[in-house]
């Protein structure tokens, strides 16, 4: 069964043939499923959809919902499924590793733990040899933070304005949006200038940008600073890649003040933007530490902190370690999805159809006027609609009705940007240009009818 929206016929999108049928569903309704979340789920998860999707069945770049229907998802998770749903080399490493030992401590020695951390490592440039294994993006940053506080002796920490690293004390302290900041204690941090080539004040020059950094080093520190932390291409912040020469200069004057400099890979890693496997390479930087998490296990809650043996020597200061992190089923998943990049050159096909999709979007933005920006590299892409193009006025309420229209037609794509009002696009990376086409062509009905 396919999804559609079927009031037009002659020009309905197609989605693209895909051999696969889901077994039959027999489990509880939507409306069953709504009210256990209302009495027994925390209020604070939301559903993006008028009509909430229910589903079941996850196929490489495809889910299927309750009645069977598919959806090309292009949100791929939230930029966590890399390889594909329930991609069958990652099932059967899941499934081999589950069976013999499901769990172990870090008491002992064990393989399919080590065999990843040095995959892992042999993926990271320089002396970024250390793995640090945790459960999420969260705690990867958390203790990256913590790393730098311990290893600099310094507190003061420089994020982005409209950056998401977590949300944990240090993290969220780290986060740049007050819509993911809560009023607790999250000292010590101070957030720079954005350098968003689309709303920032100094538009694509990066070295401007930079020079708040520095601003803020000599007239908000003591001089020194422990570190900075970024993403490469803000995710959760609607897609934003820092502008060009920005991180270089940056980080020459975080190591000035005697700080490291931390990369939030957790969106932007894992082959994600085509051109490199790490975002950090697009603006030719080596970081002092870099976390990862979402796509690291595609999708199996999995993150990791890689670092130096010197910085990593503060670890040894007291005891450390984390119950979960490194489970050796999450680090076989995670094995097997390194190699499944490898084998299936999904950075290439990253490339490749990224830059496909990404040219098409750009013809679209010609053809309507609601559309501001397109942006991004590879297949993490972003679409920012506005009302006007002079004031940039948030098309927050468009953006709604224009996810839930392409849901209707069978697009899953996610939604972020501090206003609300930029289409995430962060497919598995085994989209085809046929999925491409299918997603812009939704895109173009839906809004061709607005
Ligand atoms: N860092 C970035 C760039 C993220 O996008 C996220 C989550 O969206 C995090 C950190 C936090 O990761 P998690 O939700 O796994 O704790």
């Amino acid at each position: 069964k396919e999804a559609s929206l079927q009031e037009d016929n002659v020009s309905v999108p197609k989605m693209p043939s895909f051999d696969y049928s889901p077994p039959p569903y027999n489990g509880p309704s939507v409306d069953e499923i709504l009210a256990k979340r209302k009495d027994y789920l925390s209020p604070s998860l939301l559903h993006s959809y008028k009509k909430p999707l229910n589903v079941v069945d996850g196929k490489m770049q495809y889910l299927f919902d309750d009645e069977g229907r598919r959806y090309v998802d292009a949100f791929g998770g939230i930029a966590t499924v890399c390889c594909g749903h329930c991609h069958p080399d990652v099932v059967d490493a899941i499934v081999k590793q589950t069976k013999r030992l499901q769990h172990s401590t870090v008491l002992y020695l064990n393989s399919a733990i080590a065999d990843f951390a040095e995959a892992l490592a042999s993926k990271l440039p320089g002396d970024l040899k250390v793995v640090f294994l945790t459960n999420s993006g969260t705690e990867a940053n958390e203790l990256a933070i913590m790393m730098s506080r311990l290893y600099t002796g310094c507190q003061d920490i420089i994020s982005l304005r409209n950056g998401y690293h977590g949300n944990a004390a240090a993290t969220m302290g780290a986060t740049g949006q007050s819509i993911w900041k809560y009023n607790v204690v999250q000292s010590g941090v101070h957030h720079a200038l954005n350098p968003d080539p689309y709303r920032g004040v100094f538009g694509s020059d990066g070295e401007k940008y930079a020079k708040d950094v520095q601003d803020l080093i000599d007239f908000g520190t003591s001089g020194n600073v422990a570190a900075f932390i970024s993403e490469t291409i803000q995710g959760v912040g609607g897609i934003v890649e820092l502008a060009p020469g920005y991180l270089p200069a940056v980080y020459g004057s975080i190591r000035n003040a005697g700080g490291i400099c931390i990369a939030d890979e957790v969106q932007s890693g894992f082959a994600r933007t085509g051109s490199h496997f790490w975002g950090f390479e697009s603006q030719g930087v080596v970081p002092d530490i870099v976390t990862m998490a979402k796509s690291i296990g595609n999708g199996i809650p999995l993150g990791a902190v890689v670092t130096t043996a010197k910085i990593a020597e503060v670890l040894t200061r007291r005891s450390y370690f984390n119950t979960f992190g490194g489970n050796p089923v999450c680090t076989a998943a995670g094995l097997a999805v390194l190699r499944v990049i490898e084998k299936e050159n999904l950075q290439e096909n990253a490339l490749l159809v990224g830059s496909y999709l990404k040219d098409r979007l750009m013809a679209m933005k010609n053809k309507y006027e609601i559309i501001g920006d397109v942006r991004g590299r590879g297949l993490m892409l972003g679409v920012e609609l506005v009302t006007d193009h002079q004031e940039k006025t948030p098309a927050k309420a468009e953006t709604l009705h224009v996810m839930d229209q392409m849901k209707e037609l069978g697009v899953l794509i996610g939604k972020g940007g501090f206003y609300g009002n930029v289409f995430r696009i962060t497919p598995p990376l085994c989209f085809t240009k046929e999925d491409a086409d299918f997603t812009v062509d939704s895109m173009d009905y839906v809004m061709s009818r607005m």
